[in-house]
């Protein structure tokens, strides 16, 4: 009991610090600007700067210039760091997670502080071929890992979507027609094999979607990526597929296609595994109260070749 209440105080805590960094966020770029707020303007500048592979210096000077051009009293963030930090409250920021180069294996847990693959001996490090020194600092390949439980937590910070999460409880189709995954056999299993599961309605229902594409749209270039998508199946059907309700798990990258992806879910494995075996707490801003919020992956979707790499499975070539 006593446990649950400070689980519960914290979260209103959390929940006020949100709300009042929400208030910051739309605030208008300066008094009297229509068009922009602090959120809008700093997620486009910031956008830009990666786009463009502008460096952390450049971002400075032009954040410290827009901030002398534009009207007194402008709430334009003055450098790389404080953008980052503003970011990060919303928590849209990233673990970014080193990996072998060949893909083994992620630096993290046991072997969060080796200087190589203790699978193939490949550094860790980016190595200079010319030079043939071991640039040390700067990583081979780096895993972008968005963790999925304060997204989840996030949706139900928002009174509207912490209801909409609990559509497809009421709304089973009567007529045989199948319309959204709650009319599938799937769904009916679920609720049929683990009931204490289903008992709460806000438990969410989730799909995995792996595709490599190219972000160049060049398909001569050897730069893939591999985004990881979680689509949540509380939703109505008009919301569920929706871009903003599609949650980014992960891109493995940054260059070669990747071989075996499988590596790169961990992180995104264990925090599935933990909302199934145990579940989090969570504030529902809807019922104003806090509950134990559990997941179930219910299937994953992808090309046949993707598969493959998911699993780590050989589904090309000779075999
Ligand atoms: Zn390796």
């Amino acid at each position: 009991m006593g446990a649950n209440h400070n689980a519960s105080t914290l979260e209103e805590r959390r929940d006020n610090d949100f709300t009042q960094s929400l208030e910051d966020a739309k605030t208008p770029l300066y008094p009297g600007c229509a068009k922009n707020t602090k959120m809008s303007a700093i997620v486009a500048l910031y956008k830009h700067k990666v786009m463009n592979g502008w460096t952390n210096n450049s971002f400075d000077g032009l954040l410290e210039m827009l901030g002398d051009m534009l009207p007194e009293h402008n709430v334009i963030l003055k450098s790389v760091y404080s953008v980052r930090k503003f970011i990060n409250e919303f928590d849209l920021g990233y673990d970014k997670i080193h990996a072998c180069e060949n893909d083994c294996c992620l630096f993290r847990k046991e072997i969060k502080n080796l200087q190589s693959c203790p699978k193939c001996g490949s550094w860790r490090w980016k190595v200079d071929e010319r030079m043939k020194k071991i640039r040390k600092g700067v990583p081979a390949k780096v895993l972008r890992y968005f963790p999925i439980i304060p997204r989840f937590r996030r949706m139900f910070k928002s009174p509207k979507m912490a209801e909409e999460l609990q559509w497809q409880f009421k709304h089973k189709s009567e007529d045989g027609k199948m319309r959204h995954p709650v009319d599938s056999i799937a769904w009916d299993l679920v609720n049929y094999k683990w009931p204490a599961f289903v008992e709460d309605p806000r438990n969410l229902r989730l799909g995995l979607a792996v595709d490599g594409f190219n972000p160049f749209s060049n398909m001569s270039t050897t730069y893939s990526c591999w985004p990881v998508m979680l689509v949540t199946y509380n939703l109505p059907p008009w919301l569920c597929m929706k871009k903003e309700n599609i949650t980014l798990a992960l891109i493995p990258g940054p260059k070669q296609p990747s071989k075996d992806i499988d590596v790169y879910l961990q992180p995104l494995i264990e925090d599935l595994q933990e909302l199934w075996n145990n579940g989090v707490t969570v504030y529902d801003s809807y019922t104003n109260s806090c509950f134990n919020l559990r997941a179930i992956l219910m299937w994953t979707i992808n090309d046949f070749l993707a598969y493959g790499n998911l699993s780590g499975c050989t589904t090309k070539g000779k075999k």
